[in-house]
């Protein structure tokens, strides 16, 4: 997939948000400056493509999937309780 042009077209609709903090795509230029990612989930029928922000993505590196999604909830649960 070629991540710069995925980028312009979903910045382009104006609804893209990192799926695991809900940061907002910024401009596409931005975006792909800013280290943005595109992901494909495969799914049961369709993959879904969805959007890592640079900060997710640096954590998800550090940490591994597993202990990225952990420290996730953790912050999720943070916040709201
Ligand atoms: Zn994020």
């Amino acid at each position: 997939m070629n991540v710069p042009e995925a980028l312009h077209a979903i910045a382009e609709t104006g609804d893209g948000y990192c799926w695991y903090c809900d940061r907002s795509l910024p401009a596409a230029a931005e975006a792909v400056q800013g280290g943005w990612d595109v992901q494909r989930l495969p799914g049961e029928r369709v993959a879904s493509i969805i959007l890592v922000c640079p900060a997710c993505q640096r954590e998800k590196e550090e940490l591994g999937e597993e202990g990225f999604l952990r420290n996730l909830s953790l912050r999720v649960c943070n916040s709201t309780c």
